[in-house]
């Protein structure tokens, strides 16, 4: 069998890009591949579960633009689905004198970004959030909270309902362009296709490097702990409270989420991970650690960030530093308040000149599409990013 499309990676972008495909070319044999046994194992599987409303972007960037029309199609998608979701809000909490020059600026961007919010002096936020203190805040009435794996199955059940095909278990180990199509070496058999759009997470220049194409970046991977509060802790804060980021890294540092099942979480911090896909201290690969060291980019990255870099280590090793984080805005919680929680690793991509890749990144060929730099908020961006992605394959249909 010769599929039109296959798309490698049952994370929520590639399942958002097969569901689109096959309700806007009804008819077309599309296969999807993901080497785990089930969807939505790796970073969809482990992230905040926030629907961002786009706070932080670079206005005009893809970002900025697919967060805040992913916010409402997230919304949307979950409405038509069944899907229990969550619109909390948002409050960002600043603690010093040069957190609060930072949160005007972020207010300043969030005017050019469209975000509807509030401006809360430090009695409105004590009287908003009791157990939070802060000079200032601002809140953000479109940030939600929903389980990114429910909406990745959903889609995944509306792409198997209109005749696509999932084959889980399948890893893909080899890519040849010709000019018809594809062929797709994986570790159950070949596949043929026309074209073929890879959502590949951690492994997202692994799969360009197939094609014989020697991608201008690398994918750094920055693991993301967690704690979980003990649940006399359930109601702690009614919102989702978050602190100023420091602008010079793309991570919005460790904050206090409502989770959808009605816990609350600590974190992430971001960690230099020494696997992709490790998700322990102890994950540790030779292979990914050579490719870090070898990596020019990813060495003045490092060099860059050292002494940042070495704080986030700190911390996760010494529950205390961590938990000074949260304290800064939440006071009242103490060590024994914080249990273990499963940690998530991110994708970030870094230039081969030594930069963290803000923005989501698609490198293309004229038989292909790759997904190349997907971080938060490609959650909640993933219903735009698949349709920004078949406008690609549109092109590529004509052309
Ligand atoms: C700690 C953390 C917190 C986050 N919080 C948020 C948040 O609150 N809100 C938000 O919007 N975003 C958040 N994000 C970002 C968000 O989770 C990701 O941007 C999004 O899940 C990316 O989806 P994806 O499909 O690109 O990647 P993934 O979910 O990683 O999926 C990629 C898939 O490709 C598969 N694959 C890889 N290589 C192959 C191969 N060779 N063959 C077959 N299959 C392959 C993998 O197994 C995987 O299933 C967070 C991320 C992390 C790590």
């Amino acid at each position: 069998m010769i599929y039109d499309f296959v798309i490698v990676g049952g994370g929520i972008i590639g399942m958002s890009v097969a569901m689109q495909l096959m309700d806007a070319y009804p008819g077309m044999k599309v296969a999807l591949l993901e080497k785990e046994a089930t969807a939505g194992q790796h970073q969809t599987g482990h992230n905040s579960g926030v629907i961002h409303a786009g706070v932080y972007y670079t206005p005009g960037s893809l970002k900025a633009k697919f967060c805040f029309e992913g916010n409402k199609a997230t919304k949307a998608f979950c409405d038509e689905n069944g899907i229990k979701y969550d619109i909390c809000g948002k409050l960002l909490v600043a603690t010093t004198p040069l957190e609060m020059e930072r949160m005007k600026a972020l207010w300043e961007r969030t005017e050019a970004n469209g975000l509807e919010r509030t401006w809360l002096d430090s009695k409105e936020l004590q009287e908003r959030e009791p157990n939070i203190t802060g000079f200032g805040g601002i809140f953000f009435p479109s940030s939600g909270i929903v389980s990114y794996v429910e909406v990745t199955q959903a889609m995944a059940r509306r792409f198997q309902e209109k005749g696509g095909s999932i084959f889980y278990s399948t890893e893909v180990v080899g890519l040849v362009e010709h000019s018809q199509g594809m062929i797709i070496q994986t570790t159950k058999g070949q596949y043929e296709s026309r074209y073929l759009v890879t959502c590949s997470g951690l492994m997202s220049d692994k799969l360009v490097k197939m094609l014989g194409i020697t991608p201008d970046f690398v994918i750094c991977p920055f693991r993301g702990e967690y704690y979980r509060l003990r649940s006399q802790h359930n109601q702690i804060v009614k919102h989702l409270i978050y602190p100023i980021p420091d602008p010079s890294v793309p991570f919005l540092g460790v904050h206090l989420t409502r989770m959808i099942d009605g816990s609350v979480t600590v974190g992430p911090n971001a960690v230099l991970a020494f696997k992709r896909e490790g998700y322990t201290k102890t994950d540790i690969s030779i292979d990914d650690i050579a490719e870090m060291i070898t990596h020019s980019g990813i060495r003045k990255v490092i060099y860059k960030n050292l002494k940042t870099g070495l704080v986030e280590m700190k911390n996760s090793f010494c529950k205390g530093g961590y938990l000074k984080l949260v304290q800064k805005y939440c006071p009242k919680l103490t060590k024994e308040d914080l249990s273990p929680y499963p940690a998530g690793v991110r994708a970030q991509a870094v230039s081969n000149s030594g930069d963290l890749i803000e923005d989501f990144l698609f490198v293309n060929t004229s038989r292909s599409v790759h997904v190349c730099n997907a971080p938060s908020p490609a959650a909640t961006s993933a219903i735009p990013i698949g349709a920004h992605i078949l406008e690609k394959v549109k092109e590529m249909l004509e052309s």
